[in-house]
């Protein structure tokens, strides 16, 4: 899966990955785990993830080769991110012999992207979340239940969030030349609502790999 923060890869790949019994591996998910957790990975990414810049290639490699250990039907959802990882994932197919099915491009303006990711709040006592255009709290910047402060994600707030859209565009877009070659690009819409976003993936993956799915 490969788009922009914001462009919906992750709701996406949850849905796919019920529907299809496959895994899908998140390499954000997989370093917040890390992080979590105090691993020496997290606390090295840790620095990367909060100001909106990729974390080092070798130390993402090396992750995705250990979570593909044993798989063989998987989602990628934000891996490959650099021409290097991308070519690290050709070679890590070609040694375990899996092909490349389908790369889905999610297709959305900046702007509309900005406005998206900016817009969630959360309470860090509950966890509970809101998001200030789709669903607002009463009164802007407090919990409607305990009527403590909401707060924005470090990574979710404006300066971070144009950060990590110029970090796509500069360091992630040149994939879409990668793959153009390949034939492999299924564009859709990630200004869709959910449920068409999902068909239109589905369709796009039969179009290229026939039944399979
Ligand atoms: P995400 O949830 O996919 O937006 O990822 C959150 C953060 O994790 C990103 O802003 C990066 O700092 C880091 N990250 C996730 N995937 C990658 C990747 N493939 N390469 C480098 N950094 C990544």
């Amino acid at each position: 899966m490969l788009g922009a923060p914001g462009a919906g890869k992750g709701t996406q790949a949850q849905i796919l990955e019920k529907r299809f019994d496959v895994w899908q591996i998140s390499t954000g998910d997989l370093l917040r785990m890390h992080r979590h957790e105090g691993t020496p990975l997290g606390l090295q990414a840790s620095e990367y993830m909060d100001r909106g810049e990729l974390v080092p290639d070798s130390l993402i490699i090396a992750m995705v080769e250990t979570a593909l250990g044993g798989v063989e039907d998987f989602i990628l959802d934000g891996f490959p991110r650099t021409v290097a990882q991308a070519q690290a994932l050709d070679a890590l197919l070609d040694r375990l012999g899996l092909p490349l099915d389908a790369v889905i491009l999610f297709e959305a303006t900046p702007e509309a992207l900005f406005s998206r990711l900016t817009a969630r709040w959360v309470n860090p006592r509950s966890g509970r979340s809101y998001n200030s255009i789709t669903r607002p709290p009463l009164v802007a910047g407090v919990d409607d239940e305990d009527g403590g402060p909401l707060e924005q994600r470090i990574d979710d707030q404006p300066d971070t969030v144009r950060n990590r859209l110029a970090v796509y565009e500069r360091q992630t877009t040149p994939l879409i030349e990668y793959y153009r070659e390949t034939g492999k690009i299924v564009a859709i819409d990630a200004l869709a609502d959910v449920v068409s976003m999902t068909e239109s993936i589905v369709d796009g993956i039969r179009s290229k790999v026939g039944s399979v799915l």
